[in-house]
């Protein structure tokens, strides 16, 4: 049984009440799941080298995909649900997330609005239901949704991910743009591997250089197709940024701090950062490992 059964139910009868909302939601269903099987084997588009395993991108992608799909319905079916019934729909959505304990980000079912729960399913698109361990998280923001001054790295990382499959999501429908942004990332993760090889005593400013080289370019990117992005939503896209810009740890947060003025492929190369720093590690672990079999 899902933890959302009261919640199915409710809408079901609320559907059944409701022929305007029915039609919305029928539509939302039908343009919804050609969006969700239109996506197999695009996780990695547009293809930048990332820092995601390939079944969790995999999740990040259909999930940012549903993520819109709902936003959508929310806001199309706004004035065809009474008050009351929209506040009987969240308090069973918010009593059916603290019985899961979950945490915040398990389900974002909460930012959509009735119906989205059954839309969901027929989307094929719901998250992974029953039970699940209580998140780990030492920041506290998964328990209470109430944002702390820095972001543990588990939940850093769930919502970089998000970002990420939602920055692909936004320049999907821009393949120009998107091959530019491509290109530049896939530069300065080459440059930056090199560097990383080289080693040397300036590594981690060297490499802190490329990176904001590489946010440079993409922001005069952002201003040369300024007027095209003008039809973009990027409020999602803001608020992850938003969220990460209280990462606790260097690689990604200036990235995020930044993005607002750097534009789309700021995620991009905040995952390049990391790979970096991933690449250091490597490196430095070869290099231990090395001067221990010489015996120096
Ligand atoms: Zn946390």
């Amino acid at each position: 049984m899902s933890h959302l059964s009261a919640v199915h139910e409710f809408e079901r009868n609320l559907l059944l009440a409701n022929e305007p909302l029915r039609r919305a939601q029928a539509d939302a269903v039908a343009s919804g799941s050609a969006r969700i099987s239109a996506l197999s084997g695009s996780q990695s588009v547009p293809a930048w080298p990332g820092a995601t395993p390939k079944a969790a991108q995999r999740s990040a992608t259909i999930q940012a995909e549903a993520f819109a799909v709902l936003a959508e319905y929310a806001l199309a079916t706004r004035e065809l649900v009474t008050p009351e019934d929209n506040d009987r729909w969240r308090e069973l959505v918010a009593e059916a997330e603290r019985r899961r304990g979950a945490g915040v980000l398990a389900d974002e079912l909460r930012l959509s609005g009735p119906g989205a729960a059954l839309l969901r399913v027929g989307i094929g698109a719901e998250p992974p239901t029953g039970r699940r361990r209580a998140p780990d998280c030492a920041c506290g923001y998964q328990f209470t949704g109430v944002l702390p001054e820095r972001l543990c790295p588990e939940t850093a990382d769930i919502l970089l991910r998000r970002w990420v499959a939602e920055e692909r999501r936004l320049l999907r429908r821009f393949p120009e743009l998107a091959a530019d942004i491509t290109a530049v990332l896939e530069r300065t993760a080459e440059r930056q591997s090199r560097e990383v090889k080289q080693g040397g005593e300036y590594l981690a400013s060297d490499m802190a250089g490329r990176l904001r080289s590489g946010g440079r370019k993409l922001a005069r990117l952002r201003r040369r197709h300024a007027r095209e992005l003008s039809s973009l939503d990027l409020s999602r896209w803001r608020s992850l940024a938003e969220l990460l810009s209280r990462d606790a740890r260097p690689a990604v947060q200036p990235h995020a701090a930044r993005a607002a003025k750097r534009g789309l492929g700021s995620a991009g190369l905040a995952e390049i950062a990391v790979r970096g720093l991933r690449e250091v590690e490597r490196m430095s672990g070869e290099q231990l490992a090395r001067r221990r079999r010489e015996g120096r």
